[in-house]
C-alpha cells in the first residue's frame, strides 16, 4: 500500500528521453495527484534490451533494483504474452504484486520529431500514459467507457475500446483526448483513500482557475 506523501522513483531505462523531460513528468505527476506524491527521484537503468522487453520482466527487474513506488520509462516495446496484435505490445503496465509501473514511449512519438511542438506532443503523451499507470499504482481502475474530468477532457484512467482505432488511432483518440485532471469518481477515490482534498481547478498560464462541478457521464 502506498502512503500519502510517497516519493516516486522515475527510472529511465536505456532510452534517450532527456532528464529535463523526466523532471517535467515528475512535476506534472505531483500536481495531478495533489499531495499524494510529495516528490520524485530520478534514476537511470542501463538495459541490454534495445527493441523490446517483456513488461512483467521489466517490473520485476525494477522491483529488485529500485523497489518502492516506481515508474519506469523505456523506449523499447513492452511485450505481453497476448496473441492479439494490438495487445501484444502495450503503452504501459503495472505489476499487481508490487508498486512498479512501466511506460513505453515507442508508439507515442509522432512520425518524426523535428520541431519543438512535435517534442511537446511526444512529452504530453508520455505524461498522460504515466498518469494512467501511476493511477493504477495508487489503486485507480480503468474506465472502459469515456469519462470526462470537470475541465471536459477525458479522465487519465479512460481506456476506451482498444480495438476500434488501431494503434495510431488509439493514440490520437484516447491518449491525446486525455487531460491531466481526474473525473469525480477517481478524485473521490483518491481523496478517501489518501485523505487529501483535491482543488477543483487548473492552472491556465500560471493562474489558478476555479472550476465549478458539473455532472457528466
Ligand atoms: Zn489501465
Ligand atoms: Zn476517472
Amino acid at each position: 500500500m502506498i502512503r500519502t506523501g510517497t516519493t516516486l522513483n522515475i527510472v529511465r531505462i536505456g532510452c534517450d528521453i532527456t532528464y529535463s523531460s523526466l523532471k517535467t513528468i515528475g512535476e506534472r505527476l505531483i500536481n495531478a495527484f495533489n499531495g499524494i506524491i510529495a516528490g520524485y527521484e530520478l534514476a537511470h537503468h542501463d538495459s541490454p534490451f534495445i527493441e523490446s522487453i517483456d513488461a512483467q520482466l521489466l517490473t520485476m527487474i525494477l522491483q529488485q533494483e529500485i523497489g518502492g513506488h516506481t515508474l519506469g520509462i523505456t523506449d523499447a516495446d513492452l511485450m505481453t504474452g497476448d496473441k492479439d496484435e494490438f495487445y501484444h505490445t502495450i503503452f504501459g503496465g503495472k505489476n499487481p504484486k508490487n508498486d512498479i509501473a512501466v511506460v513505453s514511449t515507442r508508439k507515442l512519438a509522432p512520425k518524426k520529431i523535428t520541431t519543438s511542438s512535435d517534442y511537446e506532443l511526444f512529452l504530453d503523451r508520455t505524461i498522460k500514459v504515466s498518469l494512467h499507470e501511476v493511477g493504477h499504482n495508487l489503486g485507480l481502475t480503468d474506465h472502459a467507457a469515456y469519462r470526462t474530468a470537470p475541465d471536459g477532457t477525458l479522465c487519465p484512467m479512460s481506456r476506451g475500446e482498444f480495438n476500434k482505432f488501431g494503434t495510431a488511432g488509439y493514440v490520437r483518440a484516447i491518449i491525446d483526448g486525455r487531460g491531466q485532471m481526474f473525473c469525480d469518481e477517481c478524485t473521490n477515490f483518491l481523496q478517501q483513500v489518501y485523505g487529501v482534498k483535491f482543488r477543483t481547478g487548473k492552472f491556465v498560464n500560471g493562474t489558478w482557475i476555479r472550476l465549478e462541478k458539473r455532472n457528466n457521464g
